[in-house]
């Protein structure tokens, strides 16, 4: 027989899902949480992961339904395509001005502010469980994990400044806080 009288240990699975429910929701805007998280991708991406395909892997979603996501986006304004350069059948998308004022109305600012409330030792040990804890579902989901230059195995900090050993570019702050598609979490050099 189990003992009621017992602390009972939260599902932390359904507390996260929860979390990330309430964060996104929102009676005042008229984008999905999957417009949201498009038009918060391109804004934080490096250009280099800005495409729908590197959009698809980081919403764990198919092609298909990222397209369509973009797309809407595009046609609301909000993103804008460009050419991709070296790649003539990709396009890259862009945050237009539009895109940047609706970002300002982000219901997950709310969330960013209940969080940094937070005792900054809790905050710290929150970050590296959620960090682990994704870099272990991408892992097992076989999705590639997405993070920034901070966290990521190419990332050689020398006497000349940041550098990223996978594209041999140098890395300013702003380049080094973004999302990037072969971000390689350090976590997975041991
Ligand atoms: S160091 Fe890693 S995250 Fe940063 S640009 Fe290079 S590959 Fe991307």
């Amino acid at each position: 027989m189990s003992d009621t009288t017992a602390p009972q240990t939260p599902d932390l699975a359904d507390l996260i899902v929860h979390l990330a429910r309430l964060g996104q929701s929102t009676t005042s805007t008229r984008l999905t949480a999957a417009q949201w998280t498009a038009l918060r991708y391109f804004a934080r991406a490096r250009r280099p992961s800005r495409t729908p395909s590197a959009f698809s892997c980081f919403h764990a979603t198919t092609r298909g339904t990222a397209s369509q996501t973009v797309k809407s986006l595009v046609a609301m304004g909000l993103l804008a395509r460009e050419s991709h350069g070296t790649d003539g059948r990709s396009t890259l998308l862009d945050v237009t001005e539009a895109g940047h004022a609706m970002l300002r109305m982000d219901p997950l600012e709310d969330l960013r502010r209940v969080l940094a409330r937070l005792d900054p030792d809790q905050r710290a040990a929150m970050g590296a469980a959620l960090r682990q804890s994704v870099g272990e579902m991408a892992q097992l989901r076989e999705v590639p994990v997405f993070g920034s230059c901070v966290d990521c195995i190419h990332c050689d900090r020398g006497p000349q400044g940041v550098i990223c050993r996978k594209s041999q570019n140098k890395l300013d702050a702003e380049e080094m806080a973004s999302f990037c598609v072969e971000f390689r979490p350090v976590s997975l050099r041991q």
